[in-house]
């Protein structure tokens, strides 16, 4: 039986794709072999991605590698070497975007990260020099995504 809890609050992620895959792999109690086996993969294609010889995934194969270890997909995506500047610059859009759909009103807006529902609101208060402003906040039900 596979190990699928949830990952503990105080695991330190892994800053790169191969140190991570090897970190919830042996976090799952899995061999390169069980993994290789969970994901579809070849046994030398996850060493390869261990050794940091593939440094970013493709969309399905993420999907299968994180199955496998039981995270969400965006757990890889975050440490994939080609996603780096991009990611942050999409990110920043897709904050303002959210931002700006909250302050409109909307609510029912799917997480940018796990396409969950986000949960939504608007924060009132007052800038240093004492003027109203409104913020918008939003944080998502199922990961650990929180609009900044
Ligand atoms: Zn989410």
């Amino acid at each position: 039986m596979r190990q699928t809890k949830p990952l503990p609050q105080t695991l330190q992620l892994a800053p790169t794709l191969a140190r991570r895959v090897h970190q919830l792999r042996e976090f799952r109690n899995m061999t390169v072999r069980d993994l290789a086996r969970w994901s579809r993969f070849t046994a030398a294609r996850i060493e390869d991605i261990e050794a940091g010889l593939e440094t970013w995934l493709s969309a399905t194969d993420r999907q299968l590698l994180a199955k496998a270890l039981a995270v969400e997909p965006a757990l890889l995506h975050e440490v994939e070497a080609r996603s780096g500047l991009e990611t942050t610059r999409e990110q920043q859009a897709q904050a303002q975007y959210l931002s700006r759909a909250v302050l409109e009103g909307a609510r029912d807006l799917p997480c940018p990260r796990c396409g969950y529902t986000l949960k939504c609101s608007v924060q009132e208060g007052f800038d240093i020099e004492g003027q109203p402003i409104r913020f918008a906040k939003a944080f998502c039900l199922k990961c650990p995504y929180v609009l900044r």
